[in-house]
């Protein structure tokens, strides 16, 4: 790399050459606070503190009328804000719809797409995977009578935890009928080639979705040219919507004429929702996995969270991430690693193989991230000896990744870290 950004001058001058620095003034960012913890819960941005306090006046102003008479009317939230955030992730109008929170839409969808037949009776996973999505796996193949201990397959890690795609479409047998995968593994930050899966998926007629928690917002995506079956994402990490902000699912319009069997009358088609009939009459489109009456006041947030994002580009956000992440990676390497013993990074060498953070191991993590907190540094822990550190886009800078390296080199040599005793956060 160019020896040149390893100085603060060269630091700085990334700096003012960042296309994309004048978005940082419009979030939020904790006073005295170098924040990286971006990918367990984004900043709040001007622009959504507009769209929910725009919300709440038109509740406070309208009443029953903003579901109609909303700048934004309610009634049709889910699909206006899904349409913006298609624009994110390639897809065509009706594909995308705001709804529920990414677990229930994890339910939601694959009582729909896990159909098994015959011998076709498996799902497909990995062992990395977020507990609560294969929670839902399992609870989904014990809905249908299968034994998860026998129908859930998950592709093992190799020695330095990651996934390898050719192993996993190794397991792609006549015996799956659906694959369901994360875009970003959230602990090592490594990067699944999503194209590369849906098409050898798709060869052998096995559907397959994703859960883009965490590389919506951060990375682009072409669900359409891919042949994704089906994805769903939080709305909260990089799309910067929220505390349990409403979150998406897309669904491939070949599929619009699935049967959602988590029905629910805000699945309804919108012409006949309040004819209140017995028999479910779907949406044409995505919007029939929608359940419930929309969370407005979660999903207003989300509106200026995606205005500042499609402003700045998706593609210019990631442009922006990967060289942060590969200064950052940069200076764990030349700053840190050679130092300390049993320090080691887990995120993939390779930019095109990384999401929006890089995760380092190291024994004392768990006090060490204390020791970073106590300095100013956000970061985050999982448990038991992983970092994670997420420069994002839109609101950090380079300046903030020398220093936070800066902290950690000084929190290590003083072995600062061990003042803090073993604390166990409710969150990290
Ligand atoms: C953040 C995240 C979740 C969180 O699920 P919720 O239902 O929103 O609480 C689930 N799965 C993955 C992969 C995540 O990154």
């Amino acid at each position: 790399m160019d020896g040149n950004k390893h100085t603060p001058e060269g630091i700085l001058s990334m700096d003012q050459n960042d296309a994309l620095s004048g978005f940082r003034k419009r979030f939020y960012i904790p006073e005295n606070t170098i924040y990286m913890d971006g990918n367990s819960l984004g900043l709040l941005s001007v622009d959504s503190e507009e769209s929910l306090l725009r919300v709440v006046d038109e509740w406070k102003k309208l009443a029953i009328g903003g579901w109609t008479e909303g700048k934004r009317p309610w009634f049709w939230f889910a699909e206006e804000i899904g349409a913006m955030a298609g624009e994110l992730v390639g897809a065509d109008p009706g594909e995308v719809i705001m709804s529920g929170t990414t677990t229930v839409n994890i339910h939601a969808l694959v009582s729909s797409f896990f159909r098994p037949e015959g011998k076709r009776n498996k799902i497909l996973a990995d062992e990395l995977n977020f507990p609560s999505d294969l929670y839902a796996l399992k609870g989904q193949l014990k809905i249908k009578g299968f034994d998860p201990e026998k129908h859930l397959l998950l592709a093992e890690s190799d020695e330095n935890g990651l996934l390898d795609e050719e192993k996993i479409t190794g397991m792609m047998t006549d015996e799956i009928a659906l694959v369901f995968l994360p875009s970003v593994i959230y602990h090592t930050g490594q990067l699944l080639d999503m194209e590369y899966l849906a098409a050898e998926a798709s060869k052998r007629d096995i559907v397959i979705g994703f859960d883009c928690s965490h590389s919506a917002g951060a990375i682009p995506h072409r669900f359409n040219e891919w042949g994704v079956d089906f994805a769903l994402w939080c709305s909260y990490k990089y799309m910067n919507g929220g505390p349990g902000s409403t979150a998406f699912l897309y669904v491939n319009k070949k599929h619009f004429g699935k049967e959602p069997l988590l029905a629910g009358w805000f699945g309804c088609n919108k012409e006949k929702q309040f004819d209140m009939l017995n028999e479910f009459i779907p949406s044409p489109d995505a919007g029939r996995w929608q359940i419930s009456s929309p969370a407005i006041l979660s999903s207003a947030p989300v509106e200026g969270a995606l205005k500042i994002t499609l402003e700045a580009g998706i593609e210019n956000i990631r442009k922006k991430s990967v060289k942060l992440t590969t200064l950052l990676y940069d200076l764990i390497k030349t700053e840190i690693i050679p130092y300390f013993q049993g320090c080691r990074i887990v995120t993939p060498t390779e930019p095109q193989r990384r999401g929006g953070h890089i995760a380092i191991k190291h024994p004392e993590a768990a006090r060490i991230s204390e020791a970073l907190r106590a300095r100013g540094v956000v970061p985050d822990l999982r448990p038991p000896d992983i970092i994670r550190i997420a420069p994002v886009a839109l609101y950090n800078n380079y300046t903030e990744v020398w220093k936070t390296i800066r902290i950690l080199k000084d929190i290590m040599e003083k072995k600062e870290y061990e003042r803090f005793p073993v604390v166990r956060r409710a969150v990290t």
